[in-house]
């Protein structure tokens, strides 16, 4: 049997990383290319929050779902194909009763990443939702679930931010907020020691850096379709103002 394929969370930032150039959006385009290209990709991102529901398109849409930024940004069109196949087999896996969406597409959590990472657009997306119905454990026991994807090909990857609260911050001063760097230091420490009921718990809790949640629970399935004593790594370790940057490739 091939090895199975890693698992990916990234941190997704501001839109604006689909243009710019910058150390992130280089630390994605070399994480693309260092891990083996994937069949299809599983895509959590903190800005679909819908009740279980897999994107079942043959040509997913782009979605613009953001105010504010240049039309430069607007303009971007991420062309990937979608996966219907991979959609299906997502309810047989997970055990989960998960609805086929049309109504949704391509978020920027999912586009304004992959877009760097697979510029061609050929590689197939689908995305899965965060049903915020389940708390955090929920989410961590749907990444369990997905592990088998892995070795069929299927790249698992969260799209959020472990630290993320835009009304902590003033964000034209990248000073990161006083409970951050902690905060970045603490999870980042759990993550590497394998404490995934610390992280779960850190969610159930609440804190400041988690916020509403959105944004930290993708790392949750990722975390939960790491196998046991599978090796894992962070990137583009950084903080701002009240975000990080932080990334984790498993395997
Ligand atoms: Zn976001």
């Amino acid at each position: 049997m091939p090895a199975a394929m890693p698992a990916l969370f990234v941190g997704h930032g501001s839109p604006m990383n689909a243009i710019e150039d910058n150390a992130w959006t280089r630390g994605w385009e070399a994480v693309a290319r260092e891990i083996p290209r994937p069949d299809a990709i599983l895509c959590i991102s903190a800005h679909w929050e819908a009740p279980m529901a897999v994107t079942a398109d043959e040509r997913p849409r782009t979605i613009h779902d953001f105010g504010g930024f240049p039309q430069a940004l607007f303009d971007v069109a991420y062309p990937a194909p979608g996966s219907p196949e991979l959609a299906e087999t997502v309810p047989n896996v997970t055990a989960i009763d998960t609805r086929q969406a049309l109504d949704w597409g391509l978020d920027h959590g999912a586009w304004s990443v992959l877009c760097r990472m697979y510029p061609d657009a050929d590689v197939p997306v689908a995305q899965l939702s965060l049903d915020r119905r389940l708390g955090p454990r929920w989410h961590y026991e749907v990444g369990r679930r997905l592990q088998p994807l892995r070795d069929a090909g299927v790249l698992v990857m969260g799209s959020g931010n472990i630290v993320h609260n835009l009304r902590a911050a003033d964000f034209r001063d990248p000073t990161p907020v006083e409970w951050a760097p902690g905060f970045r230091d603490l999870t980042n420490r759990f993550i590497l020691d394998g404490e995934h009921d610390r992280l779960i718990d850190l969610a159930e809790q609440g804190h400041p850096a988690i916020n509403s949640g959105e944004h930290y629970l993708p790392l949750l399935y990722v975390l939960g379709a790491q196998r046991d004593g599978e090796p894992l790594r962070l990137f583009n370790d950084d903080v701002f103002a009240a975000i990080s940057m932080t990334s984790v490739v498993i395997g």
